[in-house]
């Protein structure tokens, strides 16, 4: 059954943590599991808790300016460099694990930092806002890889890997292959019995933090005959014989993220590796996928405030026709319009983050969040580019990179095409049940 409860929570650094500990009070879920309300139960939850989406309580502001000011203090000053050489330096890896950053929701018995996933958007965010790549580096981790096995591992499989992957183990998350992108349960990795284990064959592409994964959670089909029904998610090594990555993609943005090929060439997997029920694997998927859109859905507005604020602040120094460029009305229109869609944004992710939280459905408002999001990181860093002349054309200035890193936000988990699919299959829905 279902339960939730407010407790209190230290957000706790790691063994090997540097003392960053702040006192917290969340809604945390007894199994991690957030089954869907029914109606009843989620109007008792509206207006028991009848708050602004966006508005934070007093220790998710106390994480948000933390974490803002050690993008600031730890990771800008790699910025321009991880982006030239397309490399993830290890001493922003060390900060993100050190300060609980790659364990957020997992609880503190495995040595996680037993936060909620409206703490991990606001993470992400601040992340963004100073380089996109670090952003997704963690979002992965979190959302989709942490957040699997916190649902669905067993004791064993928990015991073993969360204690890891909260202090020093990087995952990935491996369900895109060369011929089934948005299309995904097209997937043709195959899983076959052999006694007690399973052998994996075949090539995920694509695969976000390949580079630096001890482990991976591979999507592959294990009775074929039942078509998407027989796909099934393995818990895979990466030290495991027969797994292989690839050369790094060499990318028009989020270049400091790594993403790789990962092969499987007759890769023995115990059946104990099998996350969750066999067969069940395409419905993980979306389930991750529906959240996770929330994370990139936070990536691209932290993305956009962070280039906005560079490029106001420019045009409040910069100075033509004998005054500051931001006092013409033409481009105070501008800025005024660009700031109201990213609140707008905001206010939709929150929204979404939040009833996530609350175990009601996200399937509509996450397809929502993500496609606004990317449009309004489109048009953030274009304009903020035109808003600093030539000089925003240059590498000189940090809003060119954002340009290139918010591409990304129109592809990964699910491109636009297919979030406004996912839109209007559940308008369609709406309207045959009458809402
Ligand atoms: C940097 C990066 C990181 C990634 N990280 C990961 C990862 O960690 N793990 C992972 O598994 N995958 C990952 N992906 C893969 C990503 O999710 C896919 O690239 C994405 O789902 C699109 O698939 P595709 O590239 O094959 O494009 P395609 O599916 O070939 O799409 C091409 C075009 O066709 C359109 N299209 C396709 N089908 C439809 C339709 N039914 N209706 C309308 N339009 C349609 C699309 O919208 C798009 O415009 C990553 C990709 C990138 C680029």
């Amino acid at each position: 059954m279902f339960s939730s409860l407010f407790r209190n929570c230290t957000i706790r650094a790691t063994s090997r943590a540097k003392n960053v500990l702040f006192a917290c009070k969340n809604i945390k879920y007894t199994n991690g599991a957030r089954p869907a309300l029914d109606s009843e139960d989620s109007q008792n939850r509206a207006t028991s808790q009848h708050l602004p989406a966006d508005l934070l309580s007093p220790e998710e502001q106390m994480m948000k300016d933390t974490v803002s000011r050690l993008a600031l203090e730890k990771i800008q000053k790699h910025v321009a460099e991880m982006d030239e050489t397309s490399t993830m330096k290890s001493e922003v890896i060390q900060e993100l694990f050190q300060n609980g950053l790659m364990g957020i929701e997992i609880p503190a018995e495995y040595g996680g930092t037993n936060s909620s996933f409206f703490v991990s958007t606001i993470v992400i965010e601040e992340l963004a806002k100073v380089d996109p790549s670090v952003s997704v580096f963690c979002d992965v981790q979190n959302t989709l890889v942490n957040m699997l096995f916190v649902r669905l591992g067993t004791a064993a499989q928990k015991q073993k890997y969360l204690p890891r992957l909260a202090t020093d183990m990087v995952g990935g998350f491996c369900l895109s292959e060369a011929g089934s992108g948005s299309d995904a349960f097209a997937l043709k990795t195959t899983a076959v019995k052999d006694g007690e284990n399973y052998i994996l064959n075949g090539t995920k592409v694509w695969i976000t933090n390949a580079e630096h994964a001890g482990v991976f959670l591979v999507m592959a089909n294990a009775k074929p005959s039942d078509g998407y029904k027989g796909i099934t998610c393995f818990i895979v090594d990466r030290a495991t014989e027969g797994v292989s990555v690839g050369r790094k993609e060499n990318k028009l943005g989020i270049r400091a993220s790594s993403t790789c090929s990962v092969s499987f060439d007759n890769v023995k997997v115990p059946a104990d590796n099998i996350l969750g029920e066999f067969g069940k694997g395409y419905k993980y998927a979306i389930e991750m996928l529906n959240s996770g859109r929330i994370g990139i859905a936070a990536q691209m507005l932290g993305l956009a405030q962070g280039c906005f604020n560079h490029a106001v602040d420019y045009t409040r120094e910069r100075k033509q026709f004998g005054k500051r460029i931001f006092d013409f009305q033409g481009m105070q229109h501008q800025i005024a319009h660009v700031a109201t869609q990213i609140q707008l944004g905001k206010v939709m992710m929150c929204n979404a983050a939040r009833r996530h939280q609350m175990g009601l459905s996200v399937v509509k408002e996450a397809a929502m969040a993500k496609y606004f999001a990317s449009e309004v990181a489109t048009l953030t860093t274009s304009k903020s580019i035109e808003w600093m002349g030539g000089v925003g054309f240059t590498r000189d200035y940090p809003v060119e990179k954002y340009y290139r890193d918010c591409k990304i936000g129109t592809i990964y988990e699910g491109t636009s095409n297919i979030q406004l699919n996912t839109i209007a299959k559940c308008l369609e829905q709406e309207r045959q049940s009458g809402n």
